[in-house]
């Protein structure tokens, strides 16, 4: 394979194979240069980028705005931790908090980070306001979820590749098939604190649960006095057509979990986001980030924000989205099984028979198509909210012309 491969790609290759850990899979194209939906590699060949680092460059690769509001922190300040106040987190926490309507933020890096962040928080809840027994606080997850790579966090996963090997585990999980209130329903008790789900599925495969399964997952934990945890982590901030795919859904959650989109794809930025009654339970020294919060990480996210409140992009993501459904779903029985597609998101389950999800990403990126196969067969879109509607027609084009090879 190795030989077949331009001479700078060939060398990248072999050096990251030699000397980095062996976590990923990736396909064998090394980026130099990137801008808009657009990516070039060492090699100069350019590729259009429909998986947007799993949505966390909704706003494209460079995006003026937010590449100027870093550019203008770093001449400022980059960190001070948050032993003393910065003058860019204020604003980040006022706007991030104002856009998602609630009162209060919690600035972390990763999503894992916001993910055990809430953890800490629900269980917090539980004991202090809830009144729940010490060391017995329960949170209810789905089965199939991804909410990062910590030792809680897989803790809950019911993925063998991310579980196997790395136990013991942290107790105080549940999990329920996903999309079933009845099984969510009799799965909380008194003890439980929390509901944990993602409003989309995103690794599993964008999994889009039935229309009543999110207000019926808001209606259950209000009434049995559980917390409703969002991890919007990858369905937040404009990819599906809305702010929050909550929003879409009509619920409102008791915590929003953000990462992702919310640095811009320039720094790790993530975040907690709820009311008083709820964030507000953590006090001093009990829970913390050396970089949480940075003045970097506040300048990008505020920008951000700042391109989330005109609307734009959410519309824009809906109105290419609609348009993307249309043209995968005629590839149905043409070597696609189904799609499922919310917003700018789009699952594509292969035809197993034809070809592996892997293969499929191969010869897409031979045709200048950047996308990741997940679980076996399906393949996610995800572009750059900014891409044009006829880039969006070539990369579904460059599918089509890969499964036609292959049949
Ligand atoms: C990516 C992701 C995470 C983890 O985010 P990291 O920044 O990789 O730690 C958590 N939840 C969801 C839904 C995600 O997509």
């Amino acid at each position: 394979m190795t030989a077949e491969l331009a001479s700078e790609t060939a060398r990248y290759l072999e050096q990251a194979e030699e000397y980095g850990a062996h976590n990923y899979h990736p396909l064998p194209i090394v980026v130099s240069e990137a801008f808009g939906a657009w990516v070039t590699d060492v090699d100069g060949k350019r590729y259009l980028d429909c998986l947007a680092a799993y949505s966390a460059l909704n706003f494209g690769h460079g995006h003026p705005v937010l590449v100027d509001a870093a550019k203008a922190q770093l001449d400022r300040v980059t960190l001070t931790s948050r032993a003393f106040h910065n003058d860019r987190l204020g604003p980040f926490l006022e706007g991030l908090a104002k856009l998602a309507g609630k009162q209060m933020v919690l600035p972390m890096n990763t999503g894992a980070e916001a993910v055990e962040s809430a953890v800490k928080i629900a269980r917090a809840w539980g004991y202090r306001v809830k009144g729940v027994e010490p060391g017995r606080a329960k949170i209810i997850v789905a089965e199939g979820n991804f909410h990062g790579r910590t030792t809680t966090i897989i803790s809950f996963s019911t993925d063998p590749e991310a579980r196997a090997d790395f136990g013991p585990y942290t107790p105080g999980f549940v999990a329920v098939p996903y999309g079933d209130a009845d099984a969510l329903a009799a799965a909380i008790d008194d003890d439980t604190v929390a509901v944990l789900i993602e409003p989309i599925q995103g690794e599993a495969g964008i999994i889009i649960p039935p229309d009543e399964y999110l207000p019926e997952v808001r209606r259950l934990t209000r009434s049995s006095n559980v917390l409703f945890i969002a991890d919007e982590i990858q369905s937040g901030l404009g990819r599906t057509g809305a702010t929050f795919q909550c929003d879409n859904a009509g619920v409102i959650p008791d915590l929003y979990l953000l990462g992702k989109a919310l640095g811009g794809g320039i720094v790790p930025v993530s975040a907690v986001v709820g009311d008083a009654d709820v964030l507000g339970v953590l006090r001093p020294g009990e829970h913390g980030s050396t970089f949480g919060g940075n003045p970097l990480a506040a300048a990008v996210g505020l920008a951000v924000v700042g391109l989330l409140e005109s609307g734009d992009y959410q519309r824009r993501a809906a109105a290419l989205g609609e348009h993307l459904r249309g043209r995968l779903e005629a590839l149905i029985g043409r070597g696609v099984l189904a799609v499922r597609v919310a917003g700018l998101w789009a699952g594509v389950d292969i035809d197993p028979a034809l070809a592996s999800g892997r293969r499929v990403a191969e010869l897409l990126a031979e045709r200048g198509v950047l996308a990741k196969d997940t679980h076996g067969s399906t393949i996610r879109l995800a572009p750059p909210i900014v891409i044009e509607q006829d880039e969006l027609d070539w990369a579904v084009d460059q599918l089509e012309a890969v499964l036609a090879s292959l049949a």
